[in-house]
């Protein structure tokens, strides 16, 4: 039994006291059963840490360098972010992917940092809706992860976490349905059976695209859908405590 996990990604929405509230709020309602992470932006991670320290909320970190140390102006170390609380680290959000010319190569060297620092990494993959369309939806998603095994081998994946998310379902409102999600999800853990079977077994997968308490529930009882990565619903403590409930065992 893989144990779920929820995390939800305040990207740059918060301010300094509203991530420290938000935090506060979440970590207040216990949710058995579940794994419950909150990602900040780096410079609220000591606030929130000191707010979620000695409660079951976990911390994560929304990117990191594939640098350990030296001159890379800008950037936050996975060391660094450990030092400062972390277990959890989001990498190649197609944010990072899209804005920011994080490249498959540099998703991988920043996954493989992640580990080497002692963090657990959320490796985000997923397709365009023109991807999609184009029926390359298991093509794109492949080669996000065979990156991986290309850098660290077939026990890249060993102890991490794979959140699959189509970018055209992140912030848009329109969500994978539990079926899509499921073929996808499934699709995933069979590539990385193909490599390492343990790893693939324990492989926690999460959905992420406009979840929200009113779809959780469906998605989560699908049987490779490990949790969720969330966004817009994060941000209010009711509906993202909503959604983490949705994923304990049994609702
Ligand atoms: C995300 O940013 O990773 C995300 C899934 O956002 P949303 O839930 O708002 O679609």
């Amino acid at each position: 039994m893989r144990l779920p996990i929820v995390a939800g990604n305040w990207k740059l929405n918060c301010s300094r006291e509203s991530a420290s509230s938000l935090a506060r709020e979440v970590a207040e309602v216990p949710v058995a059963g579940v794994e419950v992470i909150v990602c900040p932006v780096s410079v609220h991670l000591a606030d929130v840490a000191q707010v979620v320290a000695g409660t079951d909320v976990a911390l994560g970190a929304q990117n990191a360098s594939a640098q350990e140390s030296g001159a890379y102006t800008g950037e936050v170390s996975s060391t660094m972010l450990a030092e400062f609380g972390c277990k959890y680290v989001i990498i190649g959000h197609s944010e990072r992917r899209s804005l920011f010319g994080d490249s498959e190569k540099s998703c991988a060297q920043r996954h493989q940092a992640v580990k080497e620092a002692g963090l657990i990494p959320i490796f985000c993959v997923g397709e365009s809706l023109e991807e999609r369309e184009s029926g390359n939806t298991m093509t794109v998603v492949k080669s996000q992860l065979q990156a991986l095994f290309d850098l660290a081998g077939p026990k890249a994946f060993n102890n991490a976490v794979v959140a699959y998310e189509p970018v055209w379902a992140i912030g848009t409102g329109k969500t994978a349905s539990p079926d899509q999600a499921q073929e996808v999800h499934q699709a995933i853990r069979q590539f990385i059976f193909a490599q390492d079977s343990d790893s693939a077994n324990a492989l926690r997968l999460l959905y992420g695209g406009s979840v929200n308490p009113g779809n959780a529930q469906e998605l989560f009882a699908k049987p490779d859908i490990d949790g969720g990565l969330i966004g817009g619903a994060a941000l209010k403590s009711k509906d993202f405590l909503a959604v983490c409930k949705a994923a304990a065992p049994n609702t």
